[in-house]
């Protein structure tokens, strides 16, 4: 669609900060499609490119179908047949190589565009057998895809203009693959500030705006600006707003400039209370930048991330290196490497996870071989400096004595095989069920510490799903449910002694962090690009006010009078 017109296209803001570049299509939820022009030496490449991806693809599905065959007899394995008949199709994979050499474009483009003939020829048939085939072509085509996409695609770093990433929903390991200086922001027309997408694009520090359903009408190549501080997408602006965004973004470089400055001072409040600010990564490239801006500790590696980049299993000396050089970059600053948790926007290799289903630690204790891999390889690599491990997603006792044992037997295997290991590796326990905040006091003797999951813990409590834009707006952590679950768990947990970071994005906003300083919370993990302006906050306040504040909020019937109320305190409006 041509516009020729401004447009404001209204969505949710998900990562702050401006951005202008051209639109970038991805067009699968799963899977990032984008066109660009091959060079005539790059079409060989590109076609033999294309023919691995359906190499692999065969194989896997043949190991799919022997698997099948043994599990369940030979009746279900048919259903492969279906999917291997479309590899053999010369309709099929014939098309796509003669466009890929006819038209020099790139095997994601060429594959979309056979497949989406074919989907709307399928579209048309009367049959509703021969209608519903469609879905065994959907999902080649999502596999040849991934296979293509499970190497990072040198041209897209080359791509001659700034990009903004537009789609339905991009996944939160595909963004950082394609993270490059060239992608300057993010649009999606689903998703919500608080899916691991969102969380992800602050991590890169992208600009990124969600929820916003008219993009589906944005095409590649078309001007846009993405406004994180508005939650707009500006399309095909005109010269003069173009312009004064374009002032705006040079104020606000001087501005982060001059916020940077603040981060060394300590993070003490006015009337002189110590609280500890750690920050929050999503992979390791990001502990450098975290100690270099000073961050006292790690106090959330998000580990899963890394553990899934490559789309298949890495081995245990491979993660030993890389938990290894985590540990020496960050220089002797403790780090909480929680261990993998498979959550709803989360690739895995298994496909989709639900938010209420296998996640977390129960997929760990469901897949004990991984997660007893991955506990070696952090014992192992904690001989290169003071190493937490966090337990996410707990929400029986039961599940982590089952966790404890398997910590022992780790060391045990750990002992056996003469490897050094730090024996005093604290082990802790994310608070982000319902389960965990109501018998936190009962895991305490079990763990060393807590981490609260603000995230989880408000969905789970709200009974609303933090990756679903339709109810993103009831998403409140200033609910008096929520207020009355944190106070219970700061009472349930001092008596233990044992401590409480906040590491979830609560910690993160400004009215709510005070919040939490003012609930007794003085253990505080953020983002890095949250981190200055949270210990900002934390300097500017006296949490003798806050300890009030805290007692006057409990007492509130509705999330509107809480936040006005601690607005007015923490902004003096
Ligand atoms: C949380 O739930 O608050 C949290 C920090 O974990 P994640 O966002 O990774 O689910
Ligand atoms: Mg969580």
């Amino acid at each position: 669609m041509i516009v020729s017109e401004e447009r404001i296209i209204h969505g949710v803001v998900a990562s702050v900060g401006m951005a202008v570049g051209k639109a970038v299509r991805t067009f699968d939820p799963l899977f990032v499609s984008f066109n660009f022009k091959l060079r005539p030496d790059q079409i060989c490449k590109e076609v033999e490119r294309f023919r691995n991806s359906v190499e692999k693809s065969r194989e896997q599905l043949k190991r799919m179908q022997a698997e099948l065959k043994r599990k369940s007899g030979p009746e279900s394995s048919f259903l492969i047949d279906a999917h291997l008949l479309v590899l053999q199709d010369r309709l099929f994979v014939d098309r796509i190589v003669e466009k890929i050499e006819s038209e020099s474009i790139n095997a994601e483009w060429a594959i979309q565009q056979v497949s989406d003939d074919l989907f709307q020829a399928y579209d048309r048939l009367n049959d509703e057998y021969l209608r519903e085939r469609r879905g065994d072509l959907d999902d080649i085509v999502r596999r040849l895809m991934h296979n293509l996409q499970s190497k990072p695609l040198p041209s897209f770093n080359k791509l001659p203009y700034d990009a903004i990433l537009v789609g339905k929903l991009v996944p939160p390991s595909t963004l950082f693959e394609l993270r490059s200086h060239r992608v300057v922001g993010l649009a999606t027309e689903t998703g919500s500030p608080l899916s691991h997408t969102a969380i992800m694009a602050r991590s890169l520090e992208i600009p990124a705006i969600v929820g916003a359903p008219e993009l589906a009408e944005v095409a590649s190549g078309d001007l846009l600006i993405v406004d994180g501080e508005r939650g707009v997408v500006i399309w095909s602006p005109s010269d003069e707003t173009l312009a004064a965004y374009k002032g705006r973004d040079r104020d606000g470089k001087r501005l982060k400039k001059k916020s940077g400055a603040s981060v060394s001072s300590p993070a003490v409040t006015e009337d002189r209370v110590q609280i500890s600010l750690g920050a929050n990564i999503n992979f390791s490239e990001e502990v450098r930048s975290a100690v270099t801006h000073g961050c006292e500790s790690i106090g959330l590696y998000r580990t899963e991330f890394d553990f899934f980049r490559e789309g298949k299993q890495p081995d245990e000396e491979s993660l030993v290196a890389d938990y290894s050089l985590v540990l020496k970059s960050a220089k002797g600053v403790p780090v909480t490497f929680r261990t993998i948790d498979v959550g709803i926007d989360q690739r895995s290799w298994d496909g989709v996870n639900s938010n209420l289903g296998v996640r977390g630690l129960r997929f760990c204790l469901e897949n004990t071989d991984i997660f007893k891999k991955q506990l070696r390889s952090l014992y192992r690599a904690s001989v290169n400096g003071p190493t937490r491990i966090l337990l996410p997603f707990v929400s029986t006792v039961d599940d982590l004595d089952t966790a404890t044992q398997i910590l022992a037997d780790v060391r045990a295997e750990l002992d056996l095989r003469h490897q050094p290991y730090d024996r005093n590796v604290p082990i802790g326990v994310m608070i982000e069920t319902p389960a965990a905040a109501q018998t936190c006091d009962l895991m305490a003797p079990c763990v060393d510490f807590f981490c609260l999951g603000t995230n989880d813990l408000i969905q789970y409590y709200l009974v609303i799903d933090r990756s679903d834009q339709s109810v993103v707006h009831l998403y409140n952590p200033f609910h008096p449910a929520i207020l009355r679950c944190l106070h219970q768990v700061y009472t349930l947990v001092r008596p233990t002694g044992k401590s409480v970071t906040v590491c979830g994005e609560m910690a993160a906003d400004l009215p709510s962090a005070a919040v939490l300083l003012g609930l007794g919370f003085t253990s505080l993990s953020v983002s890095l690009t949250a981190y200055p302006r949270i210990k900002r906050m934390i300097r500017s306040v006296s949490m003798s006010q806050l300890r009030d504040l805290s007692g006057q909020i409990l007492k509130m019937h509705k999330p509107k009078e809480v936040e006005a109320r601690v607005r007015a305190t923490v902004y003096g409006t």
